[in-house]
């Protein structure tokens, strides 16, 4: 069977992934690339990983965060914790095509420096295939500004 991302079989991708996971706990340099890299690999296999609002909610604002708020720390921390409370969210159908990056090509990096780039071009991919959802996410991401304002 076919993998949603657009790879020929789900296990061989599922391997890949399994295999940047082993090279980022091996190597810090690989290593802060790993939140960008779990968005992106969520957002493409939304069946497996965005199967509740909450998980479609953390991926799909984390991306946002990356991509347009130039990965703010505070607010990663504050949609973490806004993903604890309890909120009523509406999950929208999910999408069949996720771009033309899938984690085959960012393996194919032969040094830090590469993956770091592979990464951030598949994440801009993915981003790009989920621009029905950009208005969605940057409504989110407020309600997460909200939330991180209201607990001062
Ligand atoms: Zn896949």
């Amino acid at each position: 069977m076919s993998c949603s991302c657009g790879l020929p079989s789900r296990e061989e991708c599922q391997e890949l992934f399994y295999a940047s996971s082993i090279k980022e706990f091996s190597d810090f340099q690989y290593a802060k690339m790993n939140r960008l890299k779990v968005d992106a690999y969520a957002l493409q296999h939304p069946e497996i990983y965005m199967v509740s609002a909450k998980s479609f909610a953390a991926h799909l604002v984390g991306m946002c965060i990356a991509m347009e708020y130039h990965n703010d720390q505070h607010l990663m921390k504050a949609l973490q914790k806004w993903l604890n409370g309890k909120m009523e969210l509406e999950k929208p159908p999910i999408l069949t095509y996720f771009g033309s990056i899938t984690i085959a090509d960012i393996m194919k990096a032969k040094s830090a420096s590469e993956y770091e780039r592979f990464v951030t071009d598949w994440a801009k991919c993915v981003w790009g295939a989920y621009a029905i959802y950009h208005q969605l996410a940057r409504e989110w991401v407020r309600l997460v500004r909200e939330f991180d304002g209201n607990r001062l």
